[in-house]
């Protein structure tokens, strides 16, 4: 055995990792910058346990007789920051979970004519200019006028988000004043966030009536002085509250005696404009909301929408104008690519066809009977592997993203069970395109709602890869 001493002359220089054929081949997708601090950090590592003198702990290799397997070891660490670089880009994801909202998977898939759209927005476009006049336009007008006559409302506004539509919104309207809402709906959305948080640093204060279960109409009413601002309702996204539970209709609340100075809020945020009765879910719509008389109505545009990321509040003219303007506006505007998208979907929902264009309807509403045909057709097209053993399942769907909660739509999955599930997931996740399944306790479960038609050639194929190289481990 030698000595620290020797194992430390022993490792490679910089240069000399830099110049081995698997480095040389990552230089064409990451800087030479990126690379040299790679190897750098590699080489270090390696410093660092032969200092600690566990560099052979549980390997048959002796670094200090092989100074090339030193090297190769070096060089193998810095293949793998360059594999955790690139599963860390953004790209397409298979969603072969069964959840039609899947926030870690950026929601709503967007409508082909959104994308189209979204395409020809990402040169110059007309964002603020009137190619009649040759003058300056109001950028969204077309994005707002159509969503105003889709929800029959007289005027809309867009955000980057539903979160930041409600600052938008309380700030302009009930700053420093109270804003009154149910116990029942002080409610935590993804990511940590609360939103009694969000609504209090738009500079409001929190005016909570009734208790977690039971909130009346005479709660509401009786809460109402001179310092409330706004009366608010948040639908219940992404939990169910059974059992002894009351509150009031949007509609009642609209009734209630109030100042002229404040308004009743309608934060939905799954922005619904279909019927899912015939799934056996409910999800209020954002027409009946308008037609219920609230003020203002709030939804995000990548939930039941189907299309980009933002959020959109309709309602009334003299509410909306106070909206455009606050300078938080500014800080809360979308882009162009948004505007395009989002301009392509809602001319979908005026048409006729919204449930075979937008990508989120289209699923939700397959048929499980076509599912099981697509299941089947994917099992019988794969090898059978040793230890791999594969089924058509019946499972179930979810919504997800904070839109019918507890609700789930009959499904069919692939279902694969075996000792090397684990394996597999992270097979299916490392390739391109990636592939995440859902996996229980014992096996992966392919729900194949959220799979489209031409997304099934690839999946075969990584499907194929993935399974081939775990027996080729076995
Ligand atoms: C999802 C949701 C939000 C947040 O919407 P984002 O578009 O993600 O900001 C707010 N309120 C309710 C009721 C929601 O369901």
């Amino acid at each position: 055995m030698n000595s620290k001493a020797e194992q430390l002359r022993n490792l490679p220089a910089v240069d000399e990792i830099l110049r081995d054929q698997t480095i040389g081949d990552m230089s064409t997708r990451f800087p030479r910058a990126q690379l040299v601090q790679w190897v750098r950090e590699a080489i270090e590592d390696c410093r660092t346990s032969i200092l600690a003198s566990n560099i052979l702990e549980g390997s048959e290799v002796k670094f200090d007789e092989h100074p090339e397997q030193l090297a190769q070891s070096i060089v193998d660490r810095v293949r793998v920051l360059g594999e955790e670089q690139n599963a860390m880009a953004l790209q397409r994801v298979i969603n072969a979970t069964g959840v039609l909202l899947h926030t870690n998977l950026g929601r709503a898939p967007m409508a082909q004519r959104a994308i189209d759209r979204l395409q020809q927005a990402t040169g110059y476009a007309n964002v603020e200019l009137d190619l009649g006049s040759g003058k300056r336009s109001k950028r969204g007008a077309r994005a707002t006028q159509l969503l105003a006559q889709l929800a029959g409302t007289d005027d809309a506004v867009v955000t980057n988000n539903c979160a930041g539509a409600t600052m938008l919104v309380l700030q302009a309207i009930a700053r420093d004043r109270e804003v009154i809402i149910s116990r029942g709906q002080l409610v935590e959305i993804g990511g940590g966030f609360r939103l009694p948080d969000v609504f209090t640093s738009a500079g409001v204060k929190l005016r909570e009536v009734g208790t977690t279960n039971r909130t009346y109409l005479r709660d509401y009413e009786q809460a109402i002085s001179e310092q409330t601002g706004a009366i608010i309702r948040v639908h219940r996204s992404n939990f169910a509250l059974t059992g002894f539970v009351s509150e009031p209709a949007i509609d009642e609340m609209a009734a209630i005696q109030r100042p002229n100075s404040v308004p009743v809020i309608d934060d939905l945020g799954s922005g619904c404009f279909t019927d899912l009765s015939s799934l056996g879910l409910s999800e209020p719509t954002v027409i009946d909301s308008v037609k219920s008389g609230a003020d203002l109505t709030l939804f995000s545009g990548d939930k039941l929408f189907g299309g980009p990321q933002c959020g959109i509040i309709v309602g009334k003219k003299r509410w909306i104008e106070k909206l455009r303007g606050n300078p938080l506006m500014r800080g809360v505007r979308v882009d162009k690519l948004t505007l395009a998208a989002l301009e392509a979907t809602t001319e979908i929902h005026l048409g006729d066809h919204a449930i075979q264009e937008i990508p989120v309807l289209q699923m939700m509403f397959e048929s499980p009977e076509v599912i099981r045909k697509r299941c089947q057709h994917v099992c019988d097209c794969l090898p059978r592997i040793e230890g791999v053993d594969l089924s058509v399942v019946a499972c179930d769907s979810q919504v997800g993203g904070g839109s019918v909660p507890g609700s789930s739509i009959p499904s069919f999955g692939v279902r694969m069970g075996g000792g090397c599930i684990e394996q597999i997931a992270s097979g299916l996740r490392a390739g391109k395109p990636a592939i995440q399944a859902r996996v229980a306790q014992d096996a992966i479960i392919m729900d194949l709602r959220t799979v489209r038609d031409g997304e099934i050639e690839w999946l075969l194929s990584r499907l194929r890869q993935t399974l081939q190289a775990v027996s080729g481990h076995a």
